[in-house]
């Protein structure tokens, strides 16, 4: 490529959209242009990135057998009715678009491809000698996400590799499964990034395994609990720990106290003089279940800890169905506003106790009528402890469950583990905390899809059983930006060599100068024949200007045919190391050759 006649605009000032920093560089250096909310065109140069890290992961994947193909994006509600993810994803959750067709029919844009691979599945796969099976595509993805942000990082049109495994056992599955895993850290090693792959949430199907593949950033969206031993790594979302030991509690009689002002624990303590282990707090959630249904949660776990929504929404979500519902469509901690919506009289809050009487709870059939009582691990051993007295500016101590307090029947472990915790594996190990993007996820479904859209096969005794399957997704377009926001300096992006859009820009200082002209021109030619991709920065530009440029672009070689030309050599510059050397002419092609082999091994 000629920059001289290519579409190449660099911006100096930093664009006002962008918060961090590899979504400014790539906006400066020409990379993406935002078109509207969460939706970006991918330029020349980017589109380049994201067909080398398109072709690692098709490379790492076609390595394990799997079949690449290309379903459709066009999606029919009819599946997703089937699946029974139509409302949540259209309405509930509102992820996916919907549209209709001339003939009013009912179609969405796929923000994943489950419903598509199981019907196909369903239709062609008979027999268990047909299987195992995995196919997958690389393809853009539209979700109609919240918060876009980021640029590609959470866009609402991005491209996503996902595949999809169909097997007659879940052993069969499993060795799908590990083998996913060694492929997306091939691909991750192989794109030059640092990467931990942690224990994920797999949502309230439980029992099956599912993984993500983080590539560490301090922009990160998620936070990763790791102990330095490498034995453990998970997303705070799923982490598990050991809570600190509690204080023995010095209330050892049961009496009500006056304790005025004391509605936070930190409060409440102070006033008390006690740990905040010696106390059960009580938080109230309002879960809306899919089918309307409000049910108000009244969590109780010890003072110091706090509470994991995920793993609580999980709860919740498996008893959905005593409330007839099958999912959960919103979990809040009830503001004032909300409370009115199901509270027959005002509530004691801060004061609240785990018997937290149902006359709070309106008569209502959309309500249920009464509290959903769940209580975590950390309260339920807990002796002689504090907690309100359902009063305001009252608590009681000294209380005791199964005397004062019923334990509630859902016993749980819904804290949240935090830095600083002792590991479970191993005691003296301590959670350390770093942050992450979320590139890849990788997921033992089961047969939650296939038995709800009636995708089965003949197994070996002649038996019909529902197919077991896997998934396993890499954000290509996330992954791509996610290497910036780890490899930039002050004067712009550094490509990693493997998905640099080239691998080398030969640049020339002054394009008027015949000689200078010539040499570079014939460095170009033969670095493109021998494999290196280069650029040719021959625009009429001082060489300051060039140089910026080149920086800002991040090109991981840069041969400039300056002033050493007359000694025959050029000056090499390697944009990572910052080396600068002179090579002679003769030698350029086999060296630069020999760095881009070394680095894309
Ligand atoms: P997140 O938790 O970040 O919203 P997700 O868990 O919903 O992501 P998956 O359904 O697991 O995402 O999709 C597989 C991969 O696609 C993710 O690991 C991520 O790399 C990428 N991805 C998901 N959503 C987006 C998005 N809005 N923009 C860019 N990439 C995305
Ligand atoms: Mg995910």
């Amino acid at each position: 490529m000629r920059l001289s006649q290519s579409l190449f605009v660099t911006l100096r000032e930093e664009p006002a959209e962008a918060e961090i920093p590899s979504h400014k560089l790539l906006v400066r250096a020409g990379y993406i242009r935002r078109i509207g909310r969460g939706i970006y065109a991918y330029l020349p140069l980017m589109w380049r990135v994201l067909q080398k890290v398109s072709q690692i992961v098709r490379e790492e994947m076609n390595a394990t057998g799997a079949q690449e193909t290309l379903l459709p994006q066009l999606q029919p509600a009819d599946i997703w009715q089937e699946s029974g993810r139509w409302d949540t994803y259209t309405k509930a959750e509102g992820i996916m678009f919907s549209l209709r067709d001339r003939l009013d029919g009912e179609l969405g844009l796929g923000p994943t491809h489950e419903e598509v691979i199981t019907t196909i599945a369903k239709d062609m796969i008979r027999s268990y000698r047909q299987l195992p099976q995995h196919l997958y595509q690389i393809q853009t993805k539209f979700r109609d996400e919240i918060r876009p942000r980021f640029g590609l990082m959470r866009g609402r049109e991005f491209i996503m590799k996902d595949g999809y495994s169909f097997h007659a056992s879940e052993e069969c599955l499993k060795k799908t499964y590990a083998d996913m895993d060694q492929a997306y850290r091939n691909m991750l090693r192989r794109c030059g990034l640092q990467f931990r792959a942690v224990e994920a949430d797999s949502g309230a199907i439980g029992g099956s395994g599912s993984q993500e593949f983080m590539i560490l950033a301090d922009a990160g969206e998620d936070e990763i609990l790791y102990t330095e031993d490498e034995k453990y790594a998970a997303n705070t979302e799923k982490a598990a720990s050991l809570p600190a030991d509690p204080v023995e509690s010095p209330f050892t009689i049961f009496e009500k106290r006056e304790t005025p002002g004391t509605a936070t624990i930190e409060s409440l303590c102070n006033s008390l003089d006690c740990s905040p282990t010696c106390v059960v707090k009580n938080v109230l959630y309002q879960v809306v279940y899919d089918n309307g249904k409000t049910v108000l949660a009244l969590v109780s776990i010890r003072g110091d800890q706090d509470v994991n929504e995920v793993k609580l929404q999980n709860e919740l979500t498996k008893v959905a169905p005593n409330y007839g519902g099958n999912t959960i469509i919103s979990l809040t901690v009830p503001d004032a506003e909300a409370q009115q919506k199901w509270a027959a009289k005002p509530l004691p809050l801060g004061y609240i106790s785990p018997n937290l009487g149902n006359d709070y709870l309106q008569t209502n059939k959309d309500i249920a009528p009464e509290f959903l009582r769940l209580v975590d691990q950390t309260a339920v051993s807990l002796k002689n402890f504090v907690t309100g007295a359902d009063e305001t500016d009252y608590h009681v101590l000294g209380a005791n469950w199964g005397t004062e307090f019923q334990l509630p029947q859902l016993q749980v472990d819904i804290r949240l583990a935090k830095a600083g915790d002792r590991a479970v594996h191993d005691p003296s190990q301590v959670l350390q905390t770093a942050r992450g993007i979320e590139a890849g996820h990788i997921f033992q479904l089961g047969t939650k899809y296939s038995e709800a859209m009636g995708a089965t096969f003949t197994d070996e005794n002649g038996k019909e059983q529902p197919l077991v399957m896997g998934c396993y997704g890499v954000g290509v377009s996330r992954l791509a930006q996610a290497a910036v926001e780890q490899s930039y300096d002050d004067n712009g992006i550094i490509w990693p060599v493997a998905i640099a859009p080239y691998h080398a820009v030969v640049v020339v200082p002054n394009i008027k100068d015949a000689e200078q002209m010539a040499a570079a021109e014939k460095l170009y030619t033969e670095l493109n024949a021998a494999g290196v991709e280069t650029i040719l920065d021959d625009r009429n530009e001082r060489a300051g200007v060039k140089f910026k440029d080149t920086e800002l672009i991040g090109i991981p070689f840069r041969v400039v045919t300056g002033k050493s030309l007359k000694d025959g050599k050029v000056e090499v510059v390697k944009r990572k190391e910052g080396d600068r050397l002179d090579l002679a002419l003769e030698d350029v092609v086999s060296t630069l050759k020999a760095w881009v082999d070394t680095a894309t091994q």
